[in-house]
């Protein structure tokens, strides 16, 4: 017995659904990669991701995951045995650090909770007792996609400032961007890095790192460069010199395509969107961690994102019972916990491409899973989901 049919819905916190609109711009022949169109579609991507970061900072497009872009990012303003200081609050930034490590950096991590976010006086007084300036970069995400928790990234911006620290500023913005506010400018980030199957709604396989001045001039020392992920020699005036080879064309395509559906909706009505149908989720969750078998992740609901929302579940089988049910007996993909919350969590992406009837669907399956399992709950989760969007989004 089942009630699946058609697609798979994903509700994993990337890749995220992409958008028929966005499918079908790919469904196209190919084009010249030398000059004409496509080189126009560079110009506005460049554009576009200047938009989406709030920065008049110099944007690279890789045709990576956001793992490429993390070791881009590093690569280009650094120099070997370089000090690295890494803001624990979940599992990416340490990923990041750990690519740091392997190509030569000297990896530091500013330990912190899986459950809280980036302390900014503990960053304030871990860069004031680094007199002798060792620390050359700053690593921290916007939001950590394992613990769900979002950082304060200009409180941490300040704690460098209030330590009078020259260090580099470098954020993951993976998955956030597109559902938060993020300024890039204005919060004194030096490096953007970010990816396009999250928030930006595009099938996996390109990511982008953003630079400002400072990170520019860094870059001028940097002895980790490496011939692909170069931004002096992306910079080159020959189109195919931006890809460092073929430009993924198709890929071009699609992501324009998504960045029109943005810009058509706005940012802000993106923004409102996401932390509506987070508000819903978290609702759902509230009601259903009345019996002890389910807690939110994170604990301070300020704390909290509103790309995804992870939750601990006690009993490592029902866990196993829930992402089955809901994906053999209705065809919803739930994510898994990751790292040191493998077999301890679920996470419920609200990101990119959703909408109520989606978000209330799989909050709706995943209440019935805990039904059809006779796993105890608080009763009511999706009631209080929908009482949550009806008393926000007035007529
Ligand atoms: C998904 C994610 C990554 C890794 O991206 P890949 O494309 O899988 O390499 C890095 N950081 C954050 C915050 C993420 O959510």
């Amino acid at each position: 017995m089942s009630v699946k049919n058609g697609r798979q819905f994903l509700s994993i916190p990337g890749p995220t659904t992409v958008p028929d609109e966005v499918l079908s711009a790919m469904h196209r022949p190919a084009i010249d990669i030398r000059k004409g169109e496509l080189v126009n579609v560079t110009a506005r991507l460049k554009d576009d991701l200047r938009m989406i970061t709030k920065s008049k900072g110099m944007p690279f497009i890789y045709i990576a995951n956001g793992h490429g872009a993390w070791e881009a990012a590093l690569s280009n303003v650094l120099c070997r045995n370089d000090k690295i200081l890494v803001l624990e609050s979940g599992s990416f930034a340490g990923g990041w650090g750990q690519t740091g490590g392997t190509i030569g950096l000297d990896v530091e991590v500013l330990p912190g909770s899986w459950r809280k976010s980036v302390d900014p006086e503990a960053v304030e007084e871990r860069l004031k007792s680094d007199k002798s300036g060792d620390i050359k970069a700053v690593l921290v995400v916007q939001v950590d996609t394992a613990s769900s928790v979002v950082n304060d990234i200009p409180a941490i911006r300040r704690a460098i400032d209030n330590a009078g620290h020259g260090a580099l500023l470098m954020v993951d913005t993976i998955a956030s961007l597109g559902t938060m506010d993020y300024r890039m400018d204005e919060w004194g980030v030096d490096v953007t890095v970010a990816a396009c199957q999250k928030g930006l709604m595009m099938s996996p396989g390109i990511s982008f790192t953003v630079a400002n001045e400072k990170a520019m001039a860094f870059h001028q020392k940097a002895n980790l460069r490496t011939a692909y992920w170069d931004w002096t020699s992306r910079q080159g005036s020959e189109h195919y010199q931006t890809y460092a080879g073929t430009p993924p064309v198709h890929m071009l395509f699609g992501l324009q395509k998504a960045f029109e559906l943005i810009r058509d909706e706005g940012l802000d009505n993106i923004f409102n969107r996401h932390r509506l149908l987070a508000g819903a989720t978290r609702a759902a969750v509230a009601k259903w961690s009345e019996k002890d078998e389910f807690a939110f992740n994170i604990i301070d609901p300020d704390d909290r994102a509103d790309s995804v929302t992870t939750v601990l579940v006690r009993d490592e089988q029902k866990l196993g019972a829930i992402h089955e049910y809901c994906a053999e007996k209705c065809g919803v993909v739930i994510g898994v916990g990751i790292a040191s919350l493998s077999g301890k969590a679920l996470r419920i992406a609200h990101m990119g491409h959703i909408n109520a009837p989606t978000l209330l669907g799989t909050l709706g399956v995943i209440e019935m899973s805990l039904n059809a399992l006779s796993i105890p709950h608080g009763k009511g989760g999706v009631q209080a989901a929908i009482d949550y969007l009806a008393a926000s989004v007035p007529r």
